[in-house]
């Protein structure tokens, strides 16, 4: 079998993936959701033809992504999650013993089911008892919460379809109300490259909303230009910082405190591009 799938990033870009397998496919009531085995990366979750996760390079996102806030607050104890169905980000949050409480909100049930069934290794948090699966509207879900929460991470698919208002300053608003006075909350920004307004607004909603706001980056080799950001807002404590006392949780892959410091040193173009943002605002 000599198939592709061909991910299209801009008019003019496009990224072509070797398939080895289509594993399953379904249209949900949010998206088109797609399993298949790629040569190169392992499995993959595919929603509406964009790749969201490889088996081979899930844990520098799911890392990176989680490990920052959680390590920047001294002891998170209540965590939620907003997207995230692929469980890569709660497997990474249950690595604390701190936490006693981890709430899923995901808006699509099949993609928490499908990814249970078809990437295990990923989705191997969900059956923790500390982990509360919640299948809702993130946006509706903050707005009347279960409980307060030490840090909030938001793992959403691109600003298309259900998550546009997942990178809006309302939902950032709504978040920072059900934080603690000390709570992190972490977005994924998309990529400084080729979403660079997205990335921008993310920075700029977070600095409307929260006393301390960030952006830090990585690389995701899979995600668009393989060059990924993170918006960080903070009530009290410095997220470029490791806290006090912390010790790295076993089992990582990619995250160090050294990278967590260095993943906030910004290249000139994208430091000038927020610093011009945020003078003009
Ligand atoms: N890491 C991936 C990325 O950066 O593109 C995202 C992975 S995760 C699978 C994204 C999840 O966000 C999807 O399962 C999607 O259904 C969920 N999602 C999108 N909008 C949402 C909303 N408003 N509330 C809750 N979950 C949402």
């Amino acid at each position: 079998m000599d198939a592709w799938l061909h991910e299209g990033h801009t008019k003019g870009y496009t990224v072509s993936w070797r398939l080895r397998d289509v594993i399953h496919v379904e249209k949900t009531p949010y998206q088109e959701l797609a399993i298949v085995d790629t040569y190169e990366w392992g499995k993959a979750l595919v929603l509406d033809g964009c790749i969201q996760t490889t088996e081979v390079d899930e844990f520098i996102y799911h890392e990176m992504i989680t490990h920052v806030a959680m390590m920047a607050h001294p002891e998170p104890k209540r965590v939620l999650i907003i997207g995230g169905g692929d469980g890569g980000v709660l497997r990474e949050v249950l690595r604390y013993d701190s936490v006693v409480a981890a709430d899923l909100v995901e808006i699509d049930a099949r993609v928490v089911e499908n990814c249970q069934i078809y990437l295990p290794e990923i989705a191997c948090g969900f059956s923790d008892s500390r982990a509360n699966i919640i299948i809702e509207d993130g946006l509706q879900y903050v707005k009347k919460p279960e409980r307060k929460y030490d840090v909030v991470i938001v793992d959403s698919s691109d600003p298309v379809g259900p998550a546009v208002e997942l990178f809006g300053a309302a939902f950032y608003q709504d978040v920072c109300a059900i934080m603690e006075e000390d709570g992190i909350m972490v977005a994924q920004a998309e990529s400084p490259l080729f979403f660079r307004d997205t990335f921008v607004q993310v920075f700029l909603n977070m600095r409307q909303v929260f006393p301390i706001a960030r952006v830090y980056l990585t690389s995701v080799p899979t995600y668009v230009s393989g060059y990924w950001a993170f918006g960080v807002g903070s009530k009290k404590y410095r997220p470029e910082e490791v806290a006090e006392g912390r010790r790295t949780v076993g089992g990582l892959k990619w995250y160090t405190p050294d990278l967590h410091r260095a993943a906030f040193v910004l290249p000139r173009s994208v430091k000038e591009s927020l610093e011009t943002a945020a003078e003009a605002r």
